[in-house]
């Protein structure tokens, strides 16, 4: 593995994209756009990357944001005990470190969302910390070089990893980290798509000299997820629409449409709406399947006119929806539904 050292560094330092928290090494931006990276493609992260910026350019300012504000900033990246625990940690930075994002190891691992792999890419990229940052991409990377068949998912194998690639780092540790990850996203790539043609490791690469590139890594066999039903009701009332705030789960405290487990029959809907509702008109509205990681939403609506607006919900117009509201992506097509029929109706 030592080999690979030189030829890596090089190649990194002819052909690194130019991204923007790339510009400087400020553990801020480093931070952030390592936690928007472990959900989304680099494409889409710069937009989010740069509004968030805009709006949040400091420790300080991330420290005193609204939760609501942050969540609709952070709105359509999904995860978001992710954006709170951005905050929860800008507040402890500013209170036990004045605001300065620290450089030990040790104290961004105690951070609230930071795990190893943002610990070790923030202190190796930002303080020149030899500590390893290891990920998918470099297991990958990883395994092909070594020639080596073992579960990439595994946190035994990913901590032997990273203790072995620890041994190799150079004095320019964040170029190395970088570097491999960088290798792994535009070359080294997933399933029977390395590019080993181009590749500046195929000289020194075991799995390419034994052609057990497109074998390696193995595939694991993911697991069926489970599925659950929901029945959306896209309420509207003197053109209002009635918005709720989950109270618990995973999509806690942001904003959704009103809605019952199981898909609902009309007869059943309009029971679960309750007596003593003057229904002006119920129609069924689109479907729609979220994709969560560990679970499913089998999701279809019913468009619900009334003529008085229920006590129990927020009542919202369309427009200050989209600007001020948070609403999780599950719920996004909906929206669209209910813009579309406005437009109609309109
Ligand atoms: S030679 Fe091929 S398999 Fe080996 S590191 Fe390069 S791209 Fe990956």
């Amino acid at each position: 593995m030592k080999e690979i050292v030189e030829p890596l560094l090089r190649w990194y330092q002819e052909n690194k994209r130019i991204l923007p928290w790339r510009l400087d090494k400020d553990p801020y931006h480093v931070w952030i756009s390592e936690i928007m990276l472990q959900q989304t493609r680099i494409e889409a992260v710069k937009e989010y990357y740069k509004r968030f910026m805009e709006r949040i350019p400091t420790i300080q300012d991330l420290s005193e944001i609204e939760e609501e504000e942050l969540l609709k900033l952070w709105e359509g990246l999904g995860y978001y005990s992710r954006a709170r625990n951005l905050k929860k940690a800008a507040v402890r930075i500013v209170q036990e470190y004045h605001g300065i994002f620290p450089s030990k190891y040790e104290d961004i691992l105690t951070l609230p969302g930071i795990g190893e792999y943002t610990a070790g890419a923030i202190s190796s990229i930002c303080f020149q910390k030899k500590e390893v940052a290891v990920d998918g991409n470099v297991m990958r990377v990883y395994t092909r070089v070594t020639n080596q068949d073992i579960d990439v998912t595994d946190n035994k194998k990913k901590k032997e990893v990273g203790d072995a690639i620890r041994k190799i780092l150079p004095d320019t540790p964040g170029d190395f980290n970088e570097g491999i990850m960088e290798l792994g996203e535009t070359i080294c790539l997933p399933n029977a798509t390395p590019k080993c043609d181009i590749c500046p490791l195929s000289s020194l690469c075991k799995a390419y000299l034994h052609h057990r590139e497109k074998e390696i890594p193995r595939k694991i066999v993911k697991k069926e997820k489970k599925t659950e039903d929901l029945t959306v009701f896209l309420i509207v009332c003197q053109h209002k629409i009635a918005l709720n705030k989950r109270s618990t789960g995973l999509l806690k405290n942001l904003w959704e449409f009103p809605n019952a487990p199981h898909l609902l029959s009309s007869k059943e809907a309009l029971n679960w709406l309750g007596e003593g509702i003057s229904v002006i008109r119920i129609q069924k509205g689109i479907s729609n399947t979220h994709i969560f990681t560990h679970k499913k939403w089998n999701m279809q609506s019913y468009l619900v006119e009334i003529d008085f607006p229920l006590e129990n919900y927020v009542w919202v117009s369309l427009e200050d929806i989209q600007k001020n509201y948070a609403l999780p992506t599950a719920f996004k097509p909906f929206l669209e539904s209910l813009i579309e029929e406005f437009k109609k109706s309109n």
